[in-house]
C-alpha cells in the first residue's frame, strides 16, 4: 500500500511538473486533471488524495491549495528518474465496450455497495453516495418539464427496506426517454436476473470526460421502459436520442404511475465490469442525478450535503420538444424533453 500510494504520488508530480512547465495548456495529462476535478490547476483539499500531512506540509503558502511548485523540488527529481512511473498516467480513452474488465478485478471501495449481491447496509450505501444530497432542480424559465417525485437516497418506497437508488421521474406512459449525453451503450437488461423478473427493463449508458466536458466519467442508467429498447451493447448514442418508452416495468405492485428511474455513478477510472448483471465502474460511486447540472464542485453527496440550501439548487439544460436547447453549449440535459409554457 505504502508502495502504490508512493507510485501515485510519482504520477502525480510527473504530472505537476509538466503542468508547471505548459501551465493551461489544454491536453493535460489525464491523471493530474482528474485530480484537479474543478480544472483551476491546482489540487484542493477535497481534490487530494494522498495523506492529509504531506498536504499540509506541502503546501507552502497555506492557501488551502497544492501548486505544482508547490511539490518538493527533490521528489520532482526523483520522478524524472522513475519513467515506469509515466505509465502510470493512462491515456485518454473513449467510452465504450473496450472498457469493459473482468467482474472481479474492478477496483474500489464501493463495488458491493454498487454490485448490489444483497444485504448491504444502508451506512455503506451512504458511504457509496447514495443519501440525499438536497439539491433541488430549476428548470429553465418557460419551460414545462418533467420532475422528480421521489429523490435520491431516500428510503426506497417499495418491499425492501433499503434506500433509493436514483431518483424517480414521473411522465405519461410512452414518453420518450433520451440520452442525457453523448456516449456509448454499456448494458440492456430486459429486466430478467438471474431466471427472475426484477429491476425492470434498463439501459446504462457509459460517457467519457470528452462527451460530457466533466471531469470523470460518467455512467447513466434508465430503468423501467415500457418496452425492450431498441439499443445494443457498443452503440453510441447521441445527446437528445431516444433510448425508448417510457413505462413502469419491474415496478412492484400497481401503486406506481410510469416513471423513469435514473440512477447516476461517476468514476476516475474508465473501466467497468459486470457483477450480478448489474454495472460496476471500477472505483465508483453513485451521486444524486440532478447534481451532474451543477457549474462547480462538489458533486459528491456528502460535500453537498453541508451546502446551505441556496447553493444546492441546480439549473438544468433541456432539450425542447423541437429538439432546441435551452443552452446552446449544453453536453448533459434533462431525460425527457420538455414543452414551452
Ligand atoms: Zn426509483
Amino acid at each position: 500500500m505504502k508502495n502504490f500510494n508512493q507510485k501515485i504520488i510519482l504520477a502525480i508530480l510527473v504530472v505537476g511538473q509538466s503542468v508547471f512547465a505548459q501551465a493551461q495548456e489544454v491536453g493535460l495529462p489525464e491523471r493530474f486533471r482528474m485530480m484537479d476535478r474543478d480544472g483551476d490547476g491546482r489540487i484542493s483539499r477535497a481534490e487530494w488524495k494522498g495523506p492529509v500531512e504531506r498536504f499540509e506540509q506541502w503546501d507552502a503558502n497555506k492557501d488551502g491549495f497544492l501548486e505544482p511548485k508547490e511539490f518538493p523540488p527533490a521528489l520532482r527529481q526523483q520522478s524524472k528518474e522513475e519513467p515506469s512511473v509515466t505509465k502510470q498516467v493512462s491515456p485518454v480513452k473513449s467510452a465504450g465496450m473496450s472498457n469493459l474488465i473482468e467482474g472481479g478485478s474492478v477496483k474500489g471501495p464501493h463495488r458491493r455497495a454498487i454490485g448490489f449481491p444483497g444485504g448491504i447496509s444502508k451506512e455503506d450505501l451512504r458511504a457509496a453516495g447514495m443519501d440525499v444530497s438536497g439539491v433541488a432542480t430549476v428548470f429553465p424559465d418557460g419551460s414545462k418539464c418533467f420532475g422528480i417525485d421521489h429523490v435520491f437516497g431516500e428510503q426506497w418506497q417499495g418491499p425492501a427496506d433499503t434506500l433509493h437508488s436514483g431518483a424517480d421521474i414521473p411522465a405519461p406512459l410512452d414518453t420518450p426517454i433520451i440520452a442525457m449525453a453523448n456516449g456509448v451503450v454499456i448494458f440492456k437488461s430486459d429486466g430478467m436476473v438471474g431466471g427472475r423478473k426484477s429491476r425492470g427493463t434498463q439501459i446504462v449508458l457509459q460517457h467519457s470526460p470528452a462527451d460530457t466536458g466533466l471531469p470523470f466519467w460518467l455512467y447513466t442508467l434508465y430503468s423501467h421502459f415500457n418496452k425492450v429498447p431498441v439499443w445494443e451493447p457498443g452503440q453510441h448514442v447521441k445527446m437528445g436520442e431516444v433510448l425508448g418508452p417510457n413505462g413502469r416495468s419491474g415496478v412492484p405492485g400497481n401503486r406506481r404511475e410510469p416513471h423513469l428511474h435514473l440512477t447516476m455513478l461517476i468514476s476516475d477510472s474508465a473501466s467497468f465490469g459486470m457483477i450480478n448483471e448489474t454495472v460496476v465502474p471500477e472505483f465508483g460511486r453513485f451521486i444524486d442525478p440532478p447534481a451532474i447540472f451543477r457549474d462547480k464542485p462538489p458533486i459528491d453527496t456528502a460535500e453537498l450535503k453541508k451546502l446551505p440550501a441556496d447553493q444546492r439548487k441546480v439549473h438544468v439544460a433541456v432539450m425542447y420538444e423541437d429538439g432546441g436547447l435551452s443552452a446552446p453549449s449544453s453536453k448533459v440535459i434533462w431525460p425527457f424533453r420538455c414543452g414551452k409554457r
